[in-house]
C-alpha cells in the first residue's frame, strides 16, 4: 500500500525497497536482493499496486551489499539506469568478492587481531555448513540459523549508470530526491531524503531498533589494501543526518519510524556504552582486539566472530581516530593501549 508519504514498500526477505511514483514514471530507491524468486515478488508488489516494472525510470542504491544491489543487473537488463553514489561506485564492480564478502582480507586481519587459528578454522566451517544448508533447502534446522530470505543471494558485479556526488537531486515528475552521502556502514555508503515529505531512505545507516554493523572493508584499489574505519564515519554521518529536517524513517531493514531523534540517540548511546566498555578494559593494560572481543563477548560462537569483531574493531578505530587509543603493531600482531 502506497503511504501518506508516497511511497510504496516492497518486501523482499529481509529487505525493503521502495518505489517512489511520479506523474512521469517511478523512482525505486534500492535494487533489492537477488535470491530465487525474488524479481517476480518484485513484480507483483508493484502491479498490486497499479505500478509496473516498465514504468521505473531510475533505481537508486544506497551501498554495495548484496541485499540491496543484487537485482541492480536484473534492472539494467529491463533498460532502467542504475545511479549511486561516486564514492560507492568501485565496490559494484566486484560482485560477490568485494560486496560485504572480501574474505581474503578478513582472514588475514582475524590472524592480525590475534584469533587463534583453530578458531578462523570454525568459522568457515560456520559458513561452509550454512551454505550446504542452504543448497540443500534445508535452513531451518540442523544447527543453522534460520536465514533471513528466502535463499542464497546472490552479487552480480554491474556498472552504476550514473555516479552522483553528495547533493546531487533526481527529479522526476515533480518530486526530488537528494542523495546525501553517509559513510560508515560501507565505505561508499549514502542514504536518500525526499525534502518535501520529510521522508529519508536510510538504507543500513538508520535502522529501528537495530546497531547497524559498522562492517570490514578494504580499499583495493592501493597496496598494500587499506581498512576502512568505519565506525569514526558512521558517526559523523549520523551528524549529518540529524542535521537534516527528517519526518520519516523508510529504512532498508525492520519497520518504518518517525522515531527519527530517539533512533539516532539509541544508536549513539549504544556507541558510548561499548566505547566505555573499552576504556575500562584497556586501563587495566594492552589487549589484542581478539582479548577485547572475549572480554566483551566470552561465550561468542565461531560463526558470528566476523560480525562481532567487526563491531569491536569499529569501536577500537573510534577511540584511535579521536586519539584516546593507539595502536601498536609487532611480528603481525596488533594490539591497543590507551594512549
Ligand atoms: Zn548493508
Amino acid at each position: 500500500m502506497i503511504t501518506e508519504h508516497g511511497v510504496l514498500p516492497i518486501a523482499l526477505g529481509d529487505n525493503w525497497a521502495y518505489a517512489l511514483p511520479t506523474s512521469d514514471g517511478v523512482i525505486m530507491i534500492d535494487a533489492g536482493p537477488d535470491y530465487d524468486g525474488a524479481w517476480d515478488a518484485l513484480a507483483a508488489q508493484l502491479d498490486a499496486a497499479g505500478l509496473h516494472i516498465g514504468d521505473v525510470r531510475y533505481v537508486a542504491i544506497t551501498h554495495a551489499h548484496i541485499d540491496h544491489c543484487g537485482l541492480a543487473f536484473r534492472w539494467q537488463a529491463h533498460g532502467v539506469p542504475v545511479v549511486a553514489s561516486e564514492l560507492e561506485s568501485q565496490s559494484f564492480l566486484h560482485g560477490r568478492n568485494i560486496i560485504g564478502y572480501q574474505t581474503q582480507y578478513v582472514f588475514d586481519h582475524m590472524r592480525r587481531v590475534g584469533v587463534p587459528e583453530e578458531r578462523i578454522s570454525g568459522f568457515i566451517e560456520a559458513r561452509e555448513k550454512m551454505r550446504r544448508a542452504y543448497r540443500s533447502g534445508d535452513n531451518t534446522g540442523g544447527g543453522v540459523r534460520r536465514e533471513r530470505w528466502p535463499g542464497l543471494i546472490r552479487g552480480t558485479p554491474f556498472r552504476a549508470d550514473e555516479e552522483l556526488s553528495d547533493g546531487a537531486e533526481i527529479r522526476l515528475g515533480g518530486r526530488r530526491v537528494v542523495l546525501v552521502s553517509a559513510p560508515g556502514h560501507t565505505p561508499g555508503n549514502c542514504v536518500f531524503f525526499e525534502p518535501d515529505t520529510g521522508a529519508l531512505f536510510s538504507g543500513d545507516q538508520v535502522i529501528p531498533g537495530l546497531n547497524s554493523n559498522p562492517g570490514w572493508h578494504w580499499d583495493i584499489s592501493v597496496e598494500p589494501p587499506k581498512r576502512f574505519r568505519s565506525l569514526p564515519a558512521f558517526a559523523d554521518s549520523l551528524d549529518r543526518i540529524e542535521a537534516l529536517d527528517v519526518g520519516h524513517l523508510y529504512p532498508g531493514h525492520r519497520e518504518p519510524s518517525d522515531e527519527v531523534t530517539e533512533e539516532i540517540e539509541r544508536v549513539r548511546r549504544h556507541h558510548r556504552k561499548r566505547q566505555g566498555q573499552l576504556r575500562e578494559m584497556l586501563g587495566e593494560g594492552p589487549r589484542t582486539p581478539y582479548e577485547l572481543l572475549m572480554t566483551m563477548f566470552s561465550r561468542l560462537p565461531d560463526r558470528r566472530l566476523w560480525q562481532a569483531l567487526a563491531e569491536v574493531t569499529g569501536h577500537i578505530d573510534a577511540l584511535v581516530v579521536g586519539g584516546e587509543a593507539v595502536e601498536v603493531e609487532a611480528d603481525g600482531l596488533l594490539t591497543i593501549r590507551l594512549s
